[in-house]
């Protein structure tokens, strides 16, 4: 009987992802990174980096900055022809590169971590606070056009200025505790 480490890196992201078996359906036609809002910080577009996998790159997968930009919005997993799970895959990729100890984006994984503690505490993303912090970060200089586009959306009402929590958010707590449980007792590799 194969265990994990007998699988190759290409057989552990499939194992490791539900409905993972539909990557090697990828036809490269890359609406994936033509969908993606996050794609010009990542060093590679999931296209990219799918081929990557199947090239057995383990190790620059694994240091790929790319999942760690991706904010979950599944855009590209909803316009994907092929039913590829791409969204479940940057997971993946995400647990596996915090195994292999290559959990070093610093900016990439604050906003990650910023993204994942506001759903967390909310249920839901806080555009505003997600966004004014990821600028500061990444593109200071930026900030004056985002105070303009800001504007505007406040104007048209498109951009709450408090963080707003879903309905018995308790529960959702509760089952992302148990989530983390229970994968804290998962080996990866
Ligand atoms: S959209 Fe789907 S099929 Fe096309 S490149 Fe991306 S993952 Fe592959
Ligand atoms: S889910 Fe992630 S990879 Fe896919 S379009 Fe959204 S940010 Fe990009």
């Amino acid at each position: 009987m194969k265990t994990s480490q007998d699988l190759t890196f290409h057989d552990r992201v499939v194992a490791l992802t539900p409905g993972g078996e539909a990557l090697e359906q990828c036809l490269q036609c890359g609406s994936c990174g033509g969908s993606c809002p996050a794609g010009a910080d990542m060093d590679h577009t999931p296209r990219g980096l799918f081929a990557m996998i199947r090239a057995e790159m383990e190790d620059e997968v694994l240091r790929s900055n790319t999942p760690w930009y991706c904010v979950s919005c599944y855009a590209c997993t909803t316009r994907c022809p092929q039913q590829i799970p791409i969204t479940d895959i940057m997971y993946t990729l995400k647990q596996m590169a915090i195994q292999a100890g290559h959990y070093d984006h610093p900016h990439a994984t604050k906003f990650s971590e910023t993204f994942i503690g506001f759903v967390e505490q909310r249920g839901r993303s806080f555009e505003a606070g997600l966004a004014t912090r990821y600028h500061l970060y990444h593109h200071p200089t930026d900030m004056v056009r985002l105070g303009m586009m800001g504007l505007n959306m406040l104007r048209r009402n498109r951009l709450p200025l408090r963080p707003k929590s879903i309905r018995e958010v308790d529960q959702l707590q509760a089952i992302l505790a148990e989530a983390k449980a229970i994968a804290a007792k998962e080996t990866y590799r």
